[in-house]
Parts: C-alpha cells; structure tokens; sequence
C-alpha cells in the first residue's frame, strides 16, 4: 500500500530560542500526526485476511478518527467502543467523533473495554495505539531525523515531544541517537514511566522525563494553555494541537538548559481534535479577551 514521504523541518523563532519543528501534522491530509506514524505498519502491509478492526478510548480521540481513515482505507469495518458520549457531542457531532463516523465508524458505548478477540479478521488495536506495530513507523521517524541532522550538519540534537501514552516518545528513543525528551500530559510521572515499562524493560532506552511545574488535567482548559497555543500560532505561523502542545511547550519553555544544544520540536498533528477544544475554548474566554 502506499506509503507517504518525508515531512518538513523548519526552523523558528520562540520567546528567544531557536527551535526546529519537525512537522509531521502535514504528512497528509487525513493521515497525519504520531498516529500516521504509529499505525503507518497497517497501511505498508497487505492483510488480506483482515475484515475488522476494533478499538476503544474516550469519543473525541485522535486515534479514533486516524483508524477510520486507516480502516477506509483498507476496506476494513471499525468498531470503536467508548464508556461514555456527552450529550452536547451526541446531538452536534464535531471534531474527531464526527468525521470518524463520516469515514463509516460504529460507535458502542459499553462500561467494560472490548477484549482481544481471537478471530483471525479482526485486528484489534489498544487505546491510542500503543502497542508493538507503532515501532515500525517511528523507526522511519527516527531515520528521517537523522538524514535531516546529517544534511544540517547539526552534530548533537536534543529532541522535545508531549507524551499521552508515551509509545512514540519511547519507540523514537529506541532508534534514535539523540536525546528525547518529553513530559506526561494525561496521568504523571509514575503513570508515563509505568507505560515505558511496558513496552521497553531496559530503562536505558527510556526518554528522559520533564517533570511539570503544575499538573494540568487531561482535556481541561487552562488560560495560560490557551495563550501559549495562540503566541505559538501568532509567532511561528504554526497551529498546533490544544490538548498536549500547550502543556508540552509551558514545559520545555521551563527548561532552557535543553536549548544549550539545537533542539528539535515534534508536531504530532491532532489539528482535527481542535475543532472541539477550540470551541470549547472561545465559549469559556473569548468574552473575556
Ligand atoms: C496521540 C497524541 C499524542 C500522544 O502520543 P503518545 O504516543 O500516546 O504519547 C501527542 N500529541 C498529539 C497531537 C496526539 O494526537
């Protein structure tokens, strides 16, 4: 199946730093973002025997809505079972849950998780698509990083990502001979190391965690993540996502020591997801800006 190129690498200006993105939210149009990356295994294979993939996770996630495209892609069903829909969301479809169902995704709402079926025509993927096929495309991830620092002639490089469930910061560790820093956006610490456990035993291979200086809830909003989001966007002629890039860059911008050597920011897409949230957003402050 097709496989999608590079993307670019530009270089940026922020509050006194020099800072390189390396925007994977334009790989393509629908499939874009760590999610293109974690699941790119599934679109570079031929599974002929494959008819279904089943997933699960909350209604507005990016996961969901990068499996329906992989899933239209391929001809598969997608069934996607979450614990609950709010009621705003089911009576206006927005964001990622609304073009998910576009792309053909039946949504269940069941209390428990769905269990690994053991039928050969199911594929059945983990919430937010951590699990061991995600290595394969951020292997290539790492391989791109690498050619880019080659041609920039850039001897060291620190590398920055926000981290949910941790398995493209780890995957991208594990390939790469920079350091790759990152910092726990849903759950702390103790949960984002427990998570890079389980998927990697040697601690050796972990990325280094930034501990936050205030914890921020996961999906909740917070005006100083809002207005970071809109100086990003107002300073680099970038979008970035509101549920990780904001928490990810108060952050790093915590940290100067990491700009000691050029450092590398990953854009991890998500800019469907921000639909909602920035709805949400311009309901709670907009009056008051
Ligand atoms: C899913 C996602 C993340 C988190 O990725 P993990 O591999 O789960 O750590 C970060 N940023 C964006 C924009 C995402 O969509």
């Amino acid at each position: 199946m097709n496989t999608f190129i590079n993307s670019p690498t530009q270089k940026k200006h922020f509050q006194n730093q020099i800072i390189y993105i390396k925007r994977d939210d334009l790989l393509s149009k629908n499939f874009s973002g760590n999610k293109a990356r974690k699941f790119h295994y599934y679109l570079a294979h031929e599974f002929p025997h494959l008819q279904k993939v089943v997933s699960y996770g909350s209604a507005q996630s990016n996961a969901m809505y990068s499996l329906s495209v992989l899933a239209k892609k391929q001809g598969w069903k997608f069934h996607y079972y979450t614990t609950h829909i709010a009621d705003y969301l089911k009576k206006n479809p927005h964001g990622n849950y609304k073009y998910a169902l576009e792309n053909g995704m039946k949504i269940h709402i069941e209390q428990n998780t769905p269990t690994p079926s053991t039928e050969k025509t199911t594929l059945f993927i983990e919430e937010g698509g951590r699990q061991k096929e995600a290595e394969y495309g951020l292997e290539i991830l790492a391989k791109e990083i690498e050619a880019w620092k080659k041609e920039q002639q850039i001897k060291e490089l620190n590398i920055f990502l926000p981290s949910g469930t941790g398995t493209t910061a780890l995957f991208l560790q594990k390939h790469s001979k920079n350091k790759i820093y990152t910092t726990p956006c849903v759950g702390g610490v103790n949960y984002l190391e427990k998570q890079f456990l389980m998927l990697e035993k040697d601690k050796n291979f972990h990325p280094k965690i930034l501990t936050p200086s205030k914890k921020r809830h996961f999906g909740k909003l917070y005006r100083e993540s809002y207005n970071i989001w809109l100086e990003l966007q107002d300073k680099m002629g970038i979008e970035f996502d509101l549920l990780y890039d904001p928490h990810g860059w108060l952050t790093l911008l915590e940290n100067p020591q990491i700009f000691e050597k050029p450092t590398l920011y990953i854009h991890q897409g998500g800019l469907i997801g921000n639909e909602s949230m920035l709805a949400r957003y311009q309901r709670k402050y907009n009056e008051n800006i």
